[in-house]
């Protein structure tokens, strides 16, 4: 079971540059707020590595993906 300094937790944030949102800790993870990366922690230690982060399931999209649109690409 993963957990991280409270502290830590709040001075991170979602390396990927369009996004920099904050994190949340999420089961043995931590859940980008903003694009919905899920970074794994490994002893105690977030992998905070755009390209080492789960994406989430997308789901068929709808109404509101007008937020989620704000970190993805833009042609
Ligand atoms: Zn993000």
């Amino acid at each position: 079971m993963a957990t991280i300094d409270p502290e830590l937790l709040e001075i991170l944030a979602c390396p990927v540059p369009e996004c920099r949102a904050p994190l949340a800790l999420s089961d043995s993870a931590l859940l980008c707020t903003g694009c919905r990366r899920r970074y794994r922690i490994e002893q105690s230690w977030p992998v905070l590595i755009p390209e080492e982060a789960e994406l989430p399931a997308m789901p068929s999209v709808g109404a509101n993906s007008a937020e989620a649109g704000a970190a993805s690409k833009n042609p």
